[in-house]
């Protein structure tokens, strides 16, 4: 057991909090959201949490950590979905929420510390310069610029600049690497692969540099149809509409709107799926003549209504805000993230309601994919049992719709379902005792890991654990 006192004292100067109530809330992310890992993770906590100010304090904590072995999990607002900022194996996590300034801002580009809650960052770009970042995730009000980052793929804005996956959309990053004398070092163009949703296992990072785009005064809408089929065909159509400019286009399947959407009920009638849409002021004539061939029905319009005062932004009822809304009225519901690659995305959509119907009801996000449009979706199922989860899983695989399983823990069983040899080989340059974020890379735990066996991974300290609750 390594001598906290002892830890405390050489990290003097530096915020430290270990109420173990305290450091218990700062242990946890938004896991619940899957039975699985809720049943996997409930016991996680820290030892302590650190809360550095600047790069300076960042390299003296983890110096500290890595000369009495002490692992290290970073944390933005712990908004992310998979457990990935729950310290495993217990020790210090690194909360980066003072580091929150901007350090500059110029045509096309911020450069930031990675605390930044995105919306106060979008807030400061625009006020500046008319700016703001090409995307966020829906959580925008409360994540950090680094936690999605190290932990998020896309969001709103998507459907027209792709994810963070693109090169191009992150210009730079600062990491401080977890050695005896660590390291800064500053990545660019393919390298930042290397970092990027790597969750926080192979490097802190300290500073951040994005792309800009320009600033609207987006408007929300909803679009209504009877038919969720319809709604996806609308905007399957309207994300292919070269002129008019959109930011966010998510169908919504029946029940869910008039169901979950408590807000937005009064725009809403029962049995109708909407589509949650973002549109720029000057798009709008345009989109209204698009939507009225189309036969949509605007039942929502956030530049007409009276106030907006106790009503959610549009994208707050999209991504993974879809699912909360959900949850808080049938806790037993949960989700998944699937692929629909294109060309024929809406064929492979209307495969999946024919077989699943109100078991798996739709929501989906329209994007740019590689260049081309496509939908992925974060579908509502209704959860019986892990063995109905796992088979709905696999009918969706069988008709070419991957799956990035919100139900593990690990980078690899979320989504690659192999080893990303490229993180793995700057982890050991970076992280050579692998204190940083342990549990999360199979292949740093277990070289030997067989994925093709049909086994989960499950993290020996984790196990222990379990046994213990
Ligand atoms: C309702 C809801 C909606 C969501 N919508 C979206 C969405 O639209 N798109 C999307 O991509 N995600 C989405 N998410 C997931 C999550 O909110 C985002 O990815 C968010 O950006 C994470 O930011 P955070 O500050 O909360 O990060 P955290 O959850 O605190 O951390 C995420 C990961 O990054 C690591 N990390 C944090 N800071 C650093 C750092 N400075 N250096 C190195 N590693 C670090 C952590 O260890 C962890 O592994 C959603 C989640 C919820 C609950």
């Amino acid at each position: 057991m390594p001598d906290y006192q002892l830890i405390k004292k050489e990290l003097e100067g530096i915020a430290i909090e270990d109420n173990p109530a305290l450091v218990r809330q700062k242990s946890r992310d938004f896991y619940w959201y899957s039975p699985i890992l809720k049943a996997q993770l409930d016991n996680v906590t820290a030892d302590i949490v650190v809360t550095p100010k600047t790069e300076e304090e960042v390299i003296r904590t983890l110096k500290v950590a890595y000369a009495h072995d002490v692992p290290v999990t970073p944390r933005g607002a712990g908004t992310g979905n998979y457990g990935q900022a729950m310290p495993l194996s217990g020790g210090i996590v690194l909360n980066l929420a003072a580091m929150n300034k901007i350090k500059e801002i110029h045509p096309g580009r911020v450069v930031c510390e990675p605390g930044i809650v995105i919306a106060e960052l979008d807030r400061q770009t625009k006020a500046h310069s008319g700016q703001e970042l090409r995307f966020h995730p829906s959580t925008a009000q409360t994540a950090t610029i680094g936690g999605f980052i190290a932990g998020g793929s896309g969001g709103v804005g998507s459907i027209t600049w792709g994810g963070l996956r693109d090169i191009g959309n992150i210009l730079r990053l600062r990491v401080v690497t977890m050695e005896a004398e660590p390291r800064v070092l500053d990545l660019t163009g393919w390298d930042l692969t290397k970092v990027s949703h790597a969750y926080g296992t192979n490097g802190i990072i300290t500073e951040i540099e994005m792309p800009l785009a320009p600033a609207y005064d987006w408007v929300d809408l909803l679009v209504a149809y009877d038919d969720f089929m319809d709604a996806v065909r609308f905007s399957d159509a309207l994300a292919k509409c070269n002129g008019i400019l959109v930011k966010e286009i998510a169908p919504i399947a029946a029940p869910i709107p008039y169901e979950y959407f408590t807000r937005h009920k009064p725009y809403i009638r029962q049995g109708q799926s909407i589509v949650a849409l973002m549109i720029a002021p000057h798009s709008m004539d345009p989109f209204i003549a698009f939507t009225t061939q189309q036969k949509g029905e605007i039942t929502f319009r956030s530049d007409k209504v009276e106030s907006m005062k106790g009503i959610p932004h549009a994208y707050e009822l999209a991504w993974n805000h879809t699912t909360l809304r959900a949850i808080k009225v049938d806790p037993t519901i949960t989700y998944l993230q699937v692929q629909y690659p294109g060309p024929d995305h809406v064929a492979k959509v209307q495969k999946m309601v024919e077989i699943f119907g109100d078991e798996v009801p739709g929501h989906l996000e329209f994007i740019k994919f590689d260049g081309q449009i496509q939908c992925s979706g974060l579908p509502l199922v209704r959860y019986t049992s892990e063995d109905r989860l796992e088979e709905i899983i696999k009918i969706h695989q069988d008709h070419g719709c991957p799956i990035f399983n919100p139900h593990r823990y690990t980078l690899e069983e979320g989504g690659m379902k192999q080893t990303d040899t490229v993180q793995l080989a700057f982890k050991k340059e970076t992280d050579p005792k692998g204190l940083l974020n342990p549990g999360k890379m199979i292949a740093w735990d277990n070289p030997d890991f067989d994925f093709k066996a049909g086994k989960n991974y499950l993290f020996p300290g984790l196990a222990a654990l379990m046994e213990a609750s």
